[in-house]
């Protein structure tokens, strides 16, 4: 079968990988239907050494169940899955509290020594504790919105969750990314009342508004600060959503919290010590965050894709078959598209 393979930054490669296949009794293979590049994937992209193992790419699917192993109980041959970027058993103390990516046997799709999903097809681990089965078919004119729910939709609603966004709340979103543009939905649907989005690429922040932002801040650093600083009376946003991952974008985030709110932070950090943590303190700011439990997510999410009342899908502007994978790597790079889709 067809995979696509990162060997160094800016190498990824289509090539022929064996096909998946059952290994454990709690394991199911699914053959892809759509998948995605995601934000994060665009770090290795950017920083893979040379001579580093080549990793399997992509983490969010949605696929038909093709065959299942011995334990599996809950999923069976031609179930339509939406795939969670990260696999978990469903049983354990973390997953029933709702932290699947803190689950005792959590796996991460897509990521180094891992299988990955972009590709024809692919093993999960602890298939029915992972995957969620769909009530649509295939081919439902819903499935960009549904593939959302794998990553970036639940993401995006984990940053507003740890960030207290609740009725009235003053939210501001740092980052234009899909993530970024899903907290836009998450933190409309949790009933904020103003949404300031920060960030510089037009065709995003018209996406923001489309969502439910009400205002933008195009600059950063400094120049962002207090563009969000004027909007809110000199206080700053109950709720910061940070969802870039980057230094600047975390102190950014803590500089335009009000005293006593809450930053979610979902991107990756791509550093070690937490920036601004001094004015954190000073202004009584609750920081946190980490993988999202999108699989927790999903029950609450679902039925707003299935009636229409949310459309995440709306953050994929380009579609490509595998052959196409990597040109979308590059674009994605190039901010030439914000999401690209895949039909392997
Ligand atoms: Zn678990």
């Amino acid at each position: 079968m067809k995979a696509t393979v990162m060997h160094r930054a800016g190498d990824v490669r289509i090539e022929d990988v064996p096909d998946a296949a059952i290994v454990e009794p709690t394991d199911a293979v699914i053959r892809i239907t759509r998948s995605c590049i995601c934000g994060s994937d665009l770090w290795p992209y950017k920083s893979l050494p040379e001579g580093a193992a080549p990793w399997r790419m992509g983490h969010e699917a949605v696929g038909v169940v093709e065959d299942v192993g011995g334990d599996v109980r809950t999923l069976r041959k031609g179930d339509v899955v939406v795939m969670p970027f990260a696999s978990s058993d469903g049983t354990c103390r973390f997953c029933r509290e709702g932290l699947h990516t803190a689950c005792e046997h959590v796996g991460f799709i897509g990521y180094a020594g891992s299988d990955g999903a972009q590709a024809e097809a692919i093993r999960i681990p602890h298939a029915d504790g992972t995957l969620y089965p769909l009530p649509v078919g295939e081919d439902d004119a819903l499935m960009p919105s549904l593939l959302t729910l794998a990553d970036v939709m639940g993401t995006g609603h984990h940053a507003a969750k740890v960030a207290r966004v609740g009725p009235g709340s003053t939210v501001a979103v740092v980052g234009d990314g899909a993530v970024g543009l899903c907290g836009v939905i998450a933190a409309k649907r949790l009933g904020a009342e103003r949404i300031i989005i920060l960030g510089r690429h037009t065709d995003r922040t018209a996406l923001a508004r489309e969502f439910g932002a009400t205002d933008v801040v195009a600059g950063r650093g400094e120049e962002a600060t207090e563009g969000v600083r004027a909007l809110t009376g000199g206080v700053g946003a109950h709720a910061v959503l940070e969802c870039v991952g980057l230094a600047q974008a975390m102190e950014t985030a803590i500089e335009i919290a009000r005293p006593g709110g809450a930053v979610g932070i979902v991107g990756m950090p791509q550093f070690d010590a937490t920036p601004a943590a001094h004015t954190a303190f000073i202004k009584n700011i609750t920081v946190g965050g980490g993988p999202a439990p999108v699989r927790a997510y999903i029950e609450e999410l679902l039925p707003d894709v299935l009636e229409g009342r949310i459309e995440p899908g709306r953050v994929f502007d380009r579609e490509t078959d595998l052959a196409g994978v990597p040109d979308g790597y590059r674009a994605m790079d190039a901010r030439d598209a914000i999401k690209v889709m895949i039909r392997p």
